[in-house]
């Protein structure tokens, strides 16, 4: 089936779960949908990552939808942290419960999107030749999905076989036998390291940049502990959209055991500061980090927490030489995305597992046969891309997106992505992005801020209906004012020393701005909502001429 000048109320890019649960919202309220999915099916990030070990940071009872309350308690997760291929399963039945499938076409690109303003439609091309029209155009097309590949020479002329992480094949990769290599120790690299490596003859980790890890302390989950957490599962949701057991969700009922022991790390002395840093490790997950509340606020206190995951690493690592280059030291902790893992540090006392600190013996080029370094060459048969992504804003720039008067969303972006909440744009009118850059997003639990920025769309849509309004953009003033708090606001943090991809410090020639919003799913959602309550402020409705 292909769409040939199509008419639709509405067009969704993405069939993630941004795309899915828009989908729901919108058929619910009696539009006609279509979303456009550049795989064979739904999930998103979860259907491209498929690398070994993948599975979510974030835990499964709150990395999961709360718009329905059968789906919530129906749905059983196995394990604390989900798996990808769960995670999976668990887009698909939600797809499949709600009868979404018949309002998406697959393996469909969109290549291009064009505000027609003199009809107030947006028009859009897919790579496979369709072509659609709607008035309201909504971008689901995720944060991270649009692969990074490193900048070496050589990369092609490999002969064995290479995969990247975020782009994984559906058959089955078999490492037994074979010298693997892996570039990157951000989070892919460092799920996906200890599982080859229980296979691997011998596995090469080239690492450029080392990161902070915590334990995931992951774990089948304890069925008479789920049911009662399901009995309260209202009230856990409640906190977890005002951020209130921090943005990653919290596995123990009590929701007190995630409350942070210090506001500041000046009020609690080291020793303190240690018993309740080693309760965190145990307790596993990135929620480590709100042990002391302003650890990603002072340099300090985030230098005490830096010494502690030190340790921890040299009393993992036998040989202090590799444990020493498995500390990072080149940027405060959670700056760039803290890591969450499985038995990671431990990996490295294998007699099958090495490790290349590329800031001693950098790359040179990749040969036939392996990677050159700048003192030997290392042999592989695999070489495994773990190299991140150009985020928030790539998967944008992959669209000839155009506004108003044909300004290209490109130019507009060029000094970094100006958006008004992170949810829309001066000159590109009913075109909404969810979780794009400047809401929370990356820094969030993503279904949270999903169901959030998709429950706002949805009201911003009925407001517009009910001022009989058809054209719906920000005001330059909001605009301009939302960018400046933005910023001001990552100023205030650790973040932007990071030197991230928050930031796209790891793109050759991209616009170094913080584009996440730093302020907290709570604190975004309460200004959301004092927006909507004062009449939307900082959006103009007008009916189309
Ligand atoms: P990443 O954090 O950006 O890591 C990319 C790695 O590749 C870095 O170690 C980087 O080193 C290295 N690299 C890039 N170019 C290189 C080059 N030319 N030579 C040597 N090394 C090079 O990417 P990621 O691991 O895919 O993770 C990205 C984000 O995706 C995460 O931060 C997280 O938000 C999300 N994610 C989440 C999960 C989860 O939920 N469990 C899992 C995976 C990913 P440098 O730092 O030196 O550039």
């Amino acid at each position: 089936m292909k769409d040939e000048q199509a008419a639709f109320d509405a067009i969704i890019i993405g069939a993630g779960f941004a795309g899915v649960y828009m989908l729901y919202r919108l058929r619910d309220m009696g539009y006609n949908v279509r979303v456009y999915e550049a795989a064979d099916g739904v999930g998103g990030t979860w259907y491209w990552n498929r690398y070994p070990g993948a599975r979510c940071d974030a835990e499964s009872l709150a990395y999961s939808f709360s718009f329905d309350e059968e789906l919530e308690q129906e749905w059983e997760w196995t394990e604390r942290y989900a798996t990808q291929p769960e995670i999976l399963d668990y887009a698909e039945h939600v797809a499949d419960r709600y009868d979404l499938r018949p309002h998406m076409l697959f393996e469909r690109r969109v290549t291009a999107a064009h505000y027609d303003e003199a009809a107030n439609l947006w028009r859009i091309q897919t790579d496979e030749g369709d072509t659609a029209h709607a008035p309201i155009l909504i971008s689901a097309i995720g944060c991270l999905s649009v692969p990074a590949l490193p900048d070496i020479p050589g990369l092609d002329d490999f002969q064995g076989e290479r995969y990247q992480a975020s782009q994984w094949p559906h058959h089955r990769v078999l490492y037994e036998d074979k010298h693997v290599g892996v570039i990157g120790t951000g989070s892919s690299a460092i799920q996906s390291i200890p599982v080859i490596a229980e296979t691997a003859q011998q596995l090469t980790v080239f690492q450029r940049t080392p990161n902070f890890s915590v334990p995931a302390a992951n774990g089948p989950l304890d069925a008479d502990w789920v049911r009662a957490y399901k009995k309260n599962y209202r009230a856990h949701r409640e906190n977890y959209k005002w951020g209130l057991t921090n943005s990653f969700g919290d596995l123990t009922i009590d929701v007190r055991h995630s409350e942070p022991v210090a506001e500041f790390g000046r009020d609690i002395n080291d020793e303190d500061l240690e018993v309740a840093l080693e309760e965190s490790w145990k307790k596993g997950g990135a929620s480590f980090m709100s042990t002391v509340m302003d650890s990603m606020a002072n340099q300090e206190t985030n230098d005490r927490f830096a010494a502690f995951i030190h340790c921890k690493i040299h009393e993992a690592v036998d040989d202090p030489v590799t444990a020493a280059a498995l500390c990072p030291t080149s940027h405060p902790v959670g700056s760039r995305r803290i890591c969450v893992d499985i038995d990671y540090y431990k990996t490295y006392n294998r007699d099958n597992v090495s490790l290349v600190n590329l800031l001693e013996t950098p790359i040179e080029r990749i040969t036939e046969t392996g990677i050159q370094l700048s003192d030997r060459h290392v042999e592989l048969d695999m070489l495994v891309l773990a190299t991140g992504f150009d985020a928030m804003t790539g998967a944008f720039n992959k669209i000839d997106i155009r506004g108003r008067g044909n300004k290209a969303l490109k130019d507009k972006w060029a000094d970094g992505p100006k958006t008004y909440l992170g949810l829309m744009m001066v000159d590109f009118p009913n075109l909404f992005t969810i979780t794009g850059p400047g809401s929370p997003s990356v820094l969030s639990n993503m279904l949270i801020s999903i169901e959030q920025h998709v429950d706002m769309i949805a009201d911003c849509l009925t407001h517009a209906k009910e001022q009989g309004a058809q054209v719906i953009e920000p005001t330059q003033l909001s605009e301009d004012y939302w960018m400046q708090h933005a910023q001001q606001m990552a100023s205030q943090t650790l973040f932007p020393k990071g030197s991230s991809w928050y930031l796209g410090a790891n793109i050759k020639g991209k616009p170094q701005v913080f584009m996440p919003y730093t302020g907290g799913v709570g604190g975004y959602r309460e200004i959301c909502d004092k927006i909507i309550a004062q009449d939307w402020r900082g959006f103009s409705f007008t009916a189309h001429a």
